[in-house]
């Protein structure tokens, strides 16, 4: 994992504190200074120290994704007993595990989990700008031009929402109905239901297709499975 990442999950300092003391030339692998911000650590073999003191790799973390199916509400207990995100994820396992941002009870895909706060806030603050990828059936026959106001950065009750990416990818001229692809890089409450609610095109079904790079590939709805290391890589 990159250095800064394990200073973090070492509880050192935050990542970006974490890249100071390595700016500042504090922190050593095996006796060498590393000020490179892309380096590389093997927490099962290298020695690592800030300021001449050996600094413990922190247990591992879990990263999953989920492929979650439409009834399940995104959240790890509920009071009300109603069918929830835990069940479906190995939280026995992997104690302190919970869902990376949230999709509403009737959204389908893609959902990762982790017991890495820093993890989340990588994927989850905009300003990560970790595009998350949904495809939307939405009400009516959309044309191309009705969806630049989405791309220009729609003005909605709780602000003016970051420029999207969107397109038509086709219509159900049978139901009136079209499948819309918009990706964004915020996570406000139902954003793309909002969004294309705005534009008069309210989403009939939505399922979330990729987190950045991270896509479900042919896992089955209602399955989870482990991230792979060259996944983390690419995703933070
Ligand atoms: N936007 C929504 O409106 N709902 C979701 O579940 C996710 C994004």
């Amino acid at each position: 994992m990159r250095l800064q990442r394990f200073l973090a999950r070492s509880g050192v300092a935050s990542r970006r504190g974490s890249e100071d003391l390595m700016t500042a030339g504090r922190v050593s692998v095996n006796g060498q200074v590393v000020r490179e911000l892309g380096t590389k650590v093997d927490s099962t073999k290298d020695v690592v120290t800030v300021d001449g003191v050996v600094i413990e790799a922190a247990a591992e973390a879990a990263y999953l994704m989920l492929n979650k199916p439409s009834g399940f509400l995104t959240t790890m207990k509920d009071p009300q007993d109603r069918p929830c995100v835990a069940s479906l994820v190995p939280r026995d396992q992997y104690p302190g595990l919970f869902p990376v941002g949230r999709l509403d009870k009737d959204t389908t895909g893609l959902l990762l989990f982790s017991t890495d706060g820093d993890f989340a806030q990588a994927i989850l603050h905009p300003k990560h700008y970790v595009w998350k990828t949904y495809e939307a059936i939405v009400d009516g026959l959309v044309q191309d031009e009705e969806l630049d106001p989405l791309r220009e950065g729609i003005l909605l009750d709780d602000g003016r929402c970051a420029p999207a990416c969107c397109h038509v990818e086709k219509y159900f001229e049978q139901e009136a109905s079209t499948l819309v692809e918009i990706k964004i890089h915020e996570g406000r409450k139902n954003q793309v239901k909002r969004m294309l609610a705005r534009i008069g095109h309210p989403v009939l079904a939505l399922h979330r297709s990729y987190v950045g790079c991270l896509g479900l590939g042919d896992l089955r709805p209602g399955s989870w499975r482990m991230l792979t290391r060259e996944e983390l890589d690419l995703i933070c």
